[in-house]
C-alpha cells in the first residue's frame, strides 16, 4: 500500500525575545521558527526547526520536489533521497535545518496515518523525559536569573543551565560570580550546569574549568567551540564536570567526530536530521557507553528521547518553552521536573491558530 504525499507548506513565525538576550558569542531579540506541514491520505504531519527564513525557501524549492508523490510511509527513503538532493547544496547547517522540519513532519504523520502516538512507534523506554532549566542569559542581573530559577523549581527541576563566557570570555569575573549566584539561588542540591557557547579560548577553558570543578558545577557545555574536538578531549581529560557538545551536529559523521571529545553528546532533533538522524546520532553515542541529551525544542524532542535508552535528559530552554504553546496545541507540560509523553496521535501537536499573530510569511 502506497500513500503518496500530496502537499507540503511552510509557514515561518517570529516571536520577540521580552528583553534583548546573549550568551557568550552571539546575541538577539527574537526567535525565528520555520513551520513545514505535510499532508498524505488525508492526514497532515507538523514539524519545525529554529531558522532562518530561508530554511523554508530550501523545503519549498528543494525537498518538497523530491518529497512529493513519495510514499509518506517510508520515512526512511524521503529522509535519503532529501539528503541526496542536498548534495550541491551542502547538506548541513540550513539544509539539515530544513531536512530536519519535513523529518519531524513526516513522522508526525506516519504516527496520525497509523493512528499511533509517535512515542509508540519508536518505542516507549521511558515513562518521562527529564528536562533541565536552561536560561541564565549573560544580559540577565541577579533578580532576572533568581525569578527565572524560581521558575524551574516551581517546574521540579533539579539541574539548570545557565550562560558563561560573557563577550567571548573577555568577562570570566562576572561568569562566575553569576555561577556562586545560581548556587546561591538554586541549592546544595541542585545539578549546576554551564554553557559557554564556545566563548573561551584553550587555555581560559581550562582555568574557569577548574573553578568551575570547586564550585561543584556538574556539565562544562562548549567549553571552546565544538569545531575544537582536539581540545574538548583534553578538558574532558582533565577536568572533573563532564564536557559536553554536539548541539551543532548534522549528521550521524558529525556526531562520530565528537564522540571520543565528549561525556555526554547533545542532540537537537531540529539539525541533526530530524527524528531519523537523532536516533541514528543516539545509537552512535550508546556505542561508545555515552549518554545523550537533547537540545533546546524540547516539546519536539519529548517523543524520540522517550525512545533513547541512554538518555540523561532534554533541555527546557526560556525561549522555546515560552514560545512553543504559542506556536502549537498540545505542547507537554513539565510536571516535576520531566514531559511525559501522552497518548495522542503523531507527536500530539498542531499548529495553534492564535500563531498567526507572530507569522511573518
Ligand atoms: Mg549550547
Amino acid at each position: 500500500m502506497t500513500i503518496p504525499v500530496t502537499a507540503v507548506r511552510t509557514a515561518v513565525y517570529r516571536f520577540p525575545t521580552p528583553t534583548p538576550e546573549a550568551d557568550g558569542t552571539l546575541s538577539w531579540d527574537a526567535t525565528t521558527v520555520v513551520t513545514v506541514e505535510v499532508d498524505a491520505g488525508e492526514r497532515t504531519g507538523l514539524g519545525w526547526t529554529y531558522s532562518s527564513p530561508a530554511a523554508a525557501a530550501v523545503i519549498a524549492d528543494d525537498l518538497a520536489p523530491v518529497l512529493t508523490g513519495h510514499d509518506a510511509v517510508d520515512v526512511t527513503g524521503a529522509w535519503q533521497a532529501m539528503h541526496r538532493a542536498g548534495r550541491n547544496l551542502g547538506t548541513r547547517g540550513l539544509f539539515a535545518q530544513a531536512l530536519s522540519a519535513v523529518d519531524i513532519a513526516l513522522w508526525d504523520l506516519k504516527a496520525r496515518l497509523l493512528e499511533l502516538p509517535l512515542t509508540d512507534l519508536f518505542g516507549r523506554v521511558h515513562d518521562r523525559v527529564p528536562v533541565y532549566g536552561s536560561g541564565g542569559f549573560t544580559t540577565f542581573d541577579d533578580a532576572e536569573l533568581a525569578e527565572q530559577v524560581a521558575g524551574w523549581q516551581a517546574a521540579g527541576c533539579t539541574a539548570m543551565k545557565i550562560k558563561i563566557g560573557e563577550s567571548w570570555g573577555s568577562r570570566t569575573g562576572r561568569d562566575l560570580e553569576r555561577v556562586s549566584r545560581l548556587r546561591e539561588l538554586a541549592g546544595d542540591d541542585a545539578e549546576l550546569m554551564v554553557d559557554a557557547n564556545g566563548g573561551y579560548s584553550p587555555g581560559q577553558a581550562r582555568r574557569v574549568g577548574r573553578i568551575l570543578d570547586e564550585l561543584g558545577v556538574v556539565w562544562f557545555e562548549e567549553p571552546v567551540s565544538s569545531d575544537d574536538a582536539d581540545t574538548l578531549h583534553l578538558l574532558r581529560g582533565v577536568l572533573r564536570c563532564d564536557v559536553a557538545a554536539g548541539e551543532y551536529v548534522a549528521d550521524d559523521r558529525d556526531a562520530a567526530r565528537l564522540i571520543s571529545s565528549v561525556d555526554c553528546l547533545q542532540l537537537d532533533v531540529t539539525r541533526c536530521g530530524g527524528y531519523t538522524g537523532w536516533l541514528r546520532c543516539a545509537a552512535l553515542a550508546a556505542a561508545a557507553g555515552l549518554e545523550v541529551s537533547g537540545h533546546c525544542a524540547p516539546a519536539l524532542h519529548a517523543p524520540v528521547a522517550a525512545a533513547a535508552p541512554r538518555l540523561r535528559h532534554v533541555e527546557w530552554f526560556a525561549d522555546h518553552a515560552r514560545l512553543e504553546p504559542l506556536l502549537a496545541d498540545g505542547v507537554p507540560p513539565v510536571v516535576d521536573g520531566a514531559m511525559v509523553p501522552g497518548n495522542a496521535v503523531g507527536h500530539g501537536m498542531t499548529p495553534a491558530a492564535g500563531a498567526q499573530r507572530w507569522r511573518i510569511r
